[in-house]
């Protein structure tokens, strides 16, 4: 289906696409040298590739949504790496466009882009994770710094972090929705500490985060003191819808691979395996048009809105049961470690980050089709 996107997306995929016709090898070992080399970071930095929607006053493109997309189309198209600083470009850095003083704004958002400050997430608490707002550690103001104790848990990524951005209570009287800001605390100093989770894929991404009297300067506070629940709404609104528009690009390529290992087992001609192969199929074509549903709710306003949360649960449990049915296909051998197992045991946790399904179901019961709220569970007052 051919969509036309208006004369300003279309221009901009036309010179995209010149650029990474005369960029990108053809070969497909050339381009895998270059995608792979320092030089290709380069290019990015020099034709500002990099965090494309942010103003260009702190170095970004100033790319629109709808660009955003037309961006990530045409680079699976040529088959090129995009580079992404993570966190903070996926998290921190629109939370702080939105809710970040201009100052914030100057400092922190070049550092992003030039990979000087890589950001790690603590939110979680061992007893605060889908009731995020319940969360205890606590931000005391000594001077012009906050001082951080408490522990974080699941703190994904933390190896490479420079900077982790977290959720303290800095007023403990106020309900427990206000009262909580949303701070930027330098890991390299002995208030800090991590101490690895090691996974059920042999893995260690995660980690406990410990904050014992841990300094931040006040100005590493983001939307103001006791404000940081507005900023950590932005932070999840762009967590679950952040991947919307490209992720049926990544399920159709994991489709065709799925395709391909049927073929390998000879047994692309059993009905009962292409009949779920069509069902799997069609999942992947409604995604790609929730993602046009999003598309043009970002060319609106620019806000995925609590819809991000169908494109994250929709995603997440299709993953679950494409890598099941795998794993099943593969018969004993899906049982040893290969891709397709690692796959399947990594999709386990898709319905948990970011909000789990159950909580995704809630948002768009509540915030999307206008359902009532679910009554408090008994004990929990009036
Ligand atoms: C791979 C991965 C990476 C992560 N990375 C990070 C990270 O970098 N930083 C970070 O801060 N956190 C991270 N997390 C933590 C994640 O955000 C939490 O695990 C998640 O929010 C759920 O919280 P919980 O684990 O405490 O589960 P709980 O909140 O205790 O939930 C337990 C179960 O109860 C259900 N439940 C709870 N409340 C309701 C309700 N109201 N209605 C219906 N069902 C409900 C849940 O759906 C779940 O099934 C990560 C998690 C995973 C799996």
């Amino acid at each position: 289906m051919k969509i036309d996107l208006g004369p300003r997306a279309e221009a901009f995929r036309a010179e995209l696409r010149a650029w990474l016709a005369e960029t990108v090898p053809k070969d497909r070992d050339e381009r895998r040298a270059l995608m792979g080399s320092p030089r290709w970071e380069e290019l990015l930095v020099e034709q500002r590739l990099i965090c494309v929607a942010w103003p260009e006053e702190y170095g970004g493109r100033g790319l629109s949504g709808v660009e955003v997309a037309v961006l990530n189309e045409e680079f699976a198209r040529a088959r090129a790496r995009r580079l992404t600083r993570g966190m903070g470009e996926s998290l921190v850095g629109p939370s702080i466009i939105v809710h970040g003083t201009d100052e914030q704004k100057a400092r922190f958002l070049p550092r992003i882009i030039d990979g000087t400050d890589r950001y790690c997430q603590g939110f979680s608490e061992p007893d605060a994770g889908s009731d995020l707002a319940s969360l205890t550690t606590r931000g005391i103001i000594d001077g012009d710094e906050l001082v951080i104790d408490g522990q974080k848990v699941w703190t994904s990524w933390y190896t490479d972090a420079t900077i982790i951005f977290t959720l303290c209570r800095t007023d403990p009287d106020a309900p427990k929705h206000r009262g909580i800001s949303y701070v930027l605390v330098p890991v390299d100093q002995p208030g800090v500490e991590f101490r690895p989770i090691k996974q059920i894929t042999g893995e260690r991404h995660f980690a406990e985060t410990w904050f014992n009297a841990a300094r931040a300067p006040l100005d590493n506070v983001i939307g103001g003191l006791n404000n940081g629940w507005a900023v950590s709404m932005t932070t999840l609104g762009n967590e679950r819808g952040g991947g919307a528009t490209t992720q049926h690009l990544q399920h159709e390529r994991m489709f065709w691979d799925l395709v391909d290992e049927v073929r390998r087992l000879g047994r692309a001609r059993d009905p009962l395996v292409r009949d779920r192969l069509a069902w799997f199929w069609s999942h992947v074509a409604i995604m790609r048009f929730q993602g046009l549903r999003l598309l043009s709710a970002l060319a609106n306003d620019n806000d995925p809105g609590p819809s991000a949360s169908i494109s994250k649960m929709f995603w997440s449990e299709h993953q679950q049961r494409l890598t099941n049915y795998a794993v099943d296909i593969l018969g004993p051998s899906g049982a040893l470690r290969g891709p397709w197992t690692s796959l399947f045991l990594g999709s386990r946790a898709h319905t948990i980050w970011g909000g789990t399904a159950e909580i995704q179901r809630n948002i768009v019961g509540e915030r999307v089709l206008g359902l009532p709220k679910e009554p408090p569970a008994a004990g929990d007052g009036p």
